[in-house]
């Protein structure tokens, strides 16, 4: 491991000071940072701990669920408001890690956990994400848990946060705050395609804090849930989950929200492929008209094209506990 500064921050405007520093990291659960330094993958000059900022309130007022960037996972999954009004989030939450690292873990961290793809997390091996122009031995090498939507020359590890993919699927805005002032970003414009860039994984910019995010309060939401297909019934990452909200209106769909995760580079949501249920009867053909729209881009391997069928028959599960119709 390589030395670094470690400070603690005793207010928001004195960690956006040390945010401010070259090659500088907020450490909050640390399940994900901690892990990184030691494998050597991160070497930041600074680590900040900002856990004891006030930044973890989970409320629900003008119609609006403000979750803290600095909430734990566990309160989050277990709030009654969040597992009444907004369940897609409390089920993603309960359906990853273990419930030690939930507890430790943040909301700001989950969002910008790093993947989990064995090449990138090893210097054994090049990685274009970990090291730029090095290559990408996933691309002809072990690639059965890599990416098959929005995939690159350069890279295809996949997204790993449950909790992106459920908040993807309610419209969710993360506020970032640094001392050049605050800005709202959907979060499904937070993460970038890899493109022939992938170390550059988000828009936040150096110096950025996730001070809370907001999630819109609507029937939609409250109509939501989770379904995650992974090896092992617990503690494993996804291999194809569906965050997924139906609401019908005379045994048709009037509102729809679909989107995939352990399967793309980002979390994937396409509303154009949605579109195409709106007015429609959930039926077993509208729903594989809808996969195919959503799979199109797919670019599989040999090795991960089984997730294209997970995809399918974990799209029409989901469809068929979320709908009344
Ligand atoms: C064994 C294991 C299994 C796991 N399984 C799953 C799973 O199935 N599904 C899943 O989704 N996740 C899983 N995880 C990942 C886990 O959810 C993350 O490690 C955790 O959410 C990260 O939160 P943290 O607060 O510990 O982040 P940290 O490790 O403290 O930080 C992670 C990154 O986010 C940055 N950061 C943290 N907070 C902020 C903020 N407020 N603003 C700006 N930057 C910030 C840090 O600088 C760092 O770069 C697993 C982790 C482990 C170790």
């Amino acid at each position: 491991m390589r030395p670094f500064e470690f400070q603690r921050a005793s207010s928001l405007a004195e960690a956006l000071d040390l945010l401010a520093r070259p090659n500088a990291r907020a450490l909050a659960g640390g399940t994900t940072l901690i892990d990184l330094m030691k494998l050597g993958v991160e070497a930041p000059a600074t680590v900040i701990d900002i856990g004891g900022l006030p930044l973890d309130e989970v409320t629900l007022a003008d119609g609006r669920l403000r979750l803290g960037g600095l909430a734990s996972n566990s309160k989050v999954a277990r709030d009654a408001i969040v597992r009444a009004q907004f369940p897609v989030i409390s089920e993603a939450i309960l359906a990853g890690a273990s419930g030690q690292i939930r507890n430790a873990a943040s909301m700001g961290g989950n969002l910008l956990q790093r993947t989990r793809c064995a090449f990138f997390r090893s210097h054994d091996w090049p990685c274009n994400k970990r090291a730029p122009g090095t290559g990408c031995p996933a691309r002809d090498g072990a690639n059965a848990h890599h990416a098959v939507l929005g995939t690159s020359d350069h890279c295809l590890a996949v997204h790993p946060s449950d909790l992106a993919v459920a908040l993807l699927a309610l419209d969710a805005v993360v506020a970032l705050q640094s001392n050049a002032g605050m800005r709202r970003i959907p979060l499904a414009s937070l993460y970038r395609l890899p493109g022939s860039t992938p170390d550059i994984e988000t828009v936040v910019a150096a110096g950025e804090l996730i001070t809370h995010i907001d999630v819109p309060q609507t029937e939609l939401a409250a109509r939501s849930g989770y379904l995650k297909l992974r090896g092992r019934a617990s503690y494993e990452f996804a291999s194809a989950s569906v965050a997924a909200a139906v609401r019908c209106e005379d045994g048709r769909v009037a509102e729809i929200a679909v989107a995939l995760g352990g399967l793309g580079t980002v979390p994937w949501r396409d509303r154009s492929a949605e579109a195409l249920l709106i007015g429609e009867s959930l039926t077993d053909a509208a729903i594989d008209r809808f996969c195919t729209a959503l799979l199109a881009p797919a670019r599989p391997t040999e090795a991960n094209a089984y997730k294209l069928d997970l995809a399918r028959g974990a799209v029409r599960r989901a469809l068929m506990r979320s709908a009344s119709c």
